[in-house]
């Protein structure tokens, strides 16, 4: 699943190699999915999309938004966005494929659930995801420093949270779920099942800048090694605590990394270096 890092990774790749780009053709909705969620009706996608210009892109949270020139496109966290050049296969099933003018294409396919969003210039996305990311500061900004942190953790009602659901429920902060949460309480180390009101001040340190410091180097390194960018490549962050580490010895000190069940997915976590 996209998270902040590979939504921005996935919008630098787009700004540098297709806007400008003209679209030709769409087609929207061509596989069936029971899951896969549209704007409005798909079928009026070619009427927006056709002879529209690329203009731009950026990672908000968990979306990618591309700016047409006469509309836009936002994909969610389920949708895996691939470009292909004239060469390239395209997938045998997609949710939105785009042909440019220059014989080069994109799609978009939903794997178990994801929105292909498109809506024209003079109309707007009334959702609350994505108005809820577009309010808030981004993790990568200055604007996300300790005491806007501490304002999102003071609530009494978030205080007695899980620091995974402090982290990764309720779009809290935008982008950031449940892949990228292990690594982030590995770095700090500390346990997603641990209370936030157990945490002494250090520890409320040490997880802000854990937030901000390892979702940027997720970021500058093209994401994480779990996901594929627009090309289909893994992220060159390597993920410390996932599925594929799981049961291997811990970076930092050699004990074995144990997965559980917690709240809806699975957690993996160093017993010796994120105590209860
Ligand atoms: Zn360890």
């Amino acid at each position: 699943m996209i998270e902040l890092p590979e939504a921005t990774t996935l919008a630098q790749q787009i700004n540098l190699s297709l806007v400008g780009k003209s679209i030709q053709a769409a087609i929207a909705a061509q596989s069936p999915h029971k899951f896969a969620w549209y704007n409005g009706d798909p079928a009026d996608y070619p009427a927006i999309l056709e002879d529209a210009n690329l203009q731009s892109a950026r990672g908000l949270g968990m979306y990618v938004e591309i700016t047409l020139s006469n509309g836009f496109l936002l994909f969610n966290d389920g949708v895996n966005l691939r470009f292909h050049p004239t060469a390239g296969p395209i997938p045998a099933k997609h949710q939105l494929l785009i042909n440019f003018s220059d014989g080069t294409s994109l799609s978009a396919s939903v794997a178990m659930y994801g929105g292909v969003v498109c809506w024209e210039k003079s109309a707007t996305y009334d959702n609350t995801y994505y108005q809820t990311a577009l309010s808030k500061p981004s993790p990568l900004t200055n604007a996300f420093d300790f005491a806007y942190f501490q304002s999102l953790i003071a609530p009494p009602n978030v205080q007695k949270l899980p620091l995974k659901a402090v982290l990764a429920t309720e779009q809290r902060i935008p982008g950031l779920g449940n892949g990228c949460l292990q690594d982030i309480l590995w770095v700090a180390q500390l346990h997603p099942r641990r209370k936030l009101n157990t945490l002494a001040e250090d520890e409320v340190r040490r997880l802000f800048s854990s937030t901000k410091d390892t979702l940027k180097a997720m970021t500058e390194q093209g994401g994480r090694s779990t996901e594929k960018d627009l090309y289909g490549q893994a992220g060159g962050y390597q993920v410390h605590m996932s599925a594929v580490t799981n049961g291997k010895p811990c970076p930092r000190c050699g004990a074995e990394i144990k997965k559980e069940a917690y709240l809806g997915g699975s957690i993996y976590t160093c017993p010796n270096c994120q105590k209860l």
